[in-house]
């Protein structure tokens, strides 16, 4: 585990699974149905019970009828999760073509002002848009460090990046020792 505290908020890194954290809030790598899909999503769903769909359901049935957009955030309950919201986030799929950056920061800065909206001390991200949406990881993670760092404000004191592997841990590392 590293540590890093530039600014009020408290950037940590972890390696493993996110659905095994303690935390206020974990932030679900989506899709816009909302209603499930592989990597952190499947897990997530898996580990957190039918609580979490039946309340994605609900979602799509009023609020978000066609989908949650790419970029933006809502919460739902985290079911049997140890953490008390999850925060459901669309990640844009990489393109070459085109620069879907914005959109990538405005999912962390989407999920952030969801939790701090709830009230949420603690919050722990997966790497968004990095596995099957094709992100590389040292560009996504350079927008998630920098985004956190600059929006991450009270109640929230420690943002966790929970990083499932080896390479996913140690680009993160590097990024954020990069920033001092
Ligand atoms: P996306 O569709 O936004 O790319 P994925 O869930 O496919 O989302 O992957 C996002 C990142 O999360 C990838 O780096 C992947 O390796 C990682 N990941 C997959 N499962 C887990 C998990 N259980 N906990 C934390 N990170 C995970």
């Amino acid at each position: 585990m590293s540590t890093s505290e530039p600014e009020a908020v408290t950037v940590t890194l972890v390696r493993g699974d996110i659905t095994r954290q303690s935390v206020d809030v974990i932030v679900n790598a989506a899709n816009s149905s909302l209603l499930g899909g592989g990597g952190v999503d499947g897990a997530i769903h898996r580990h957190g019970g039918p609580e979490i769909l039946a309340a994605c359901r609900e979602l799509r049935a009023s609020r978000y009828g066609k989908g949650l957009p790419t970029g933006r955030a809502v919460a739902t309950t985290a079911g049997r999760l140890d953490a008390r919201w999850v925060v459901h986030t669309v990640g844009p799929v990489w393109s070459r073509a085109e620069d879907r950056s914005e959109l990538l920061a405005s999912c962390y800065r989407e999920s952030l002002r969801a939790a701090a909206e709830l009230g949420a001390r603690t919050v722990a991200f997966p790497a968004i848009s990095t596995g099957v949406y094709g992100w590389p990881m040292d560009d996504g993670a350079r927008i998630a460090v920098r985004t956190v760092l600059a929006e991450a404000v009270a109640p929230i004191e420690e943002v966790r990046f929970v990083l499932f592997d080896a390479h996913a841990y140690t680009t993160f590392e590097e990024v954020l020792s990069a920033r001092g």
